[in-house]
């Protein structure tokens, strides 16, 4: 399969699928990221080229950590709108990788680089199965199963999801892929809560105040699903500590009973609730 993972940012799809990530690889699936943007006004001292060019090369560490391909689209940070030739772009780059399943941000967000992500993936729904719009990129013979990242926005609807993954086994991976963006981990995240003065300066210190910082999340999506997850996982739910979840948007392919554990071959089988993890 073909896992195409798309972000605003630098940053979004590590921080809401690195595991998730990390298990289709495993499973020997290809899985590619995308930055919408080029990341290069998140900063409160560096922008410009030098940024842009630092998130780059961050996004490029975190493909080596995650065994993934990374692209980032040089679209400047803060000025995405979900307007026609971006999505003619997004439909384009959405077939040439041949996507199966597709995560992305939630239409509702506080930020509008989520938000016009959201709305682009949206947009290219079905249409990426239309031949004559964008007609020399071949056009997908199916619409791809789009899954939405977790949130915590409650207006209009809170964030329901349909599948809940155990990123337990992997959330080290995780972690130093989410180390690997220097400038918005131990730089811009903390300025911009009011924390620059906690971080670390030495590497070691800096990863467990970064693990800090970033498992609780994780640790309260594994707890925030408990039917979901007893569902998907039986008698290995009690043993799940982190996890990702997604919500399935209905504009693409539909996720069933019947094709969920095709697309997400990580669930373990219910006959045996064997994990289905390579030895
Ligand atoms: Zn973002």
């Amino acid at each position: 399969m073909n896992v195409l993972m798309i972000g605003a940012h630098p940053d979004d799809c590590e921080i809401k699928s690195a595991g998730t990530a990390v298990l289709f690889r495993q499973l020997g699936h290809r899985v590619k990221y995308v930055s919408v943007t080029n990341g290069a006004t998140g900063h409160q001292e560096q922008g410009g080229v030098t940024l842009a060019r630092r998130r780059a090369a961050e996004a490029a560490a975190v493909a080596a950590v995650l065994g993934i391909e990374y692209q980032v689209l040089d679209i400047l940070s803060g000025d995405l709108e979900a307007t026609l030739p971006y999505r003619k772009q997004m439909i384009a780059l959405i077939r040439a990788f041949e996507a199966d399943l597709i995560f992305t941000h939630r239409p509702n967000d506080y930020h509008p680089d989520h938000r016009h992500t959201a709305l682009l993936v949206q947009d290219s729904a079905y249409v990426v199965t239309v031949p004559s719009n964008v007609p020399l990129t071949p056009a997908l013979p199916r619409n791809p199963v789009i899954g939405y990242f977790s949130d915590h926005f409650r207006r209009p609807y809170p964030f329901t999801p349909d599948i809940v993954l155990d990123i337990t086994p992997v959330w080290d991976q995780k972690l130093r892929a989410l180390h690997c963006h220097t400038s918005q981990m131990y730089e811009w995240l903390p300025y911009n809560s009011g924390q620059l003065d906690e971080v670390p300066a030495d590497e070691a210190a800096r990863l467990e105040w970064l693990r800090a910082r970033r498992a609780p999340a994780d640790a309260q999506r594994a707890e925030a699903h408990p039917e979901l997850l007893a569902e998907l996982y039986g008698p290995l739910a009690s043993g799940v500590q982190y996890a990702e979840a997604f919500e399935v948007s209905e504009y693409g392919r539909s996720l069933t009973a019947a094709n969920r554990r095709e697309l997400f071959p990580m669930l373990p089988d219910p006959a045996t609730w064997s994990t289905g993890a390579p030895a």
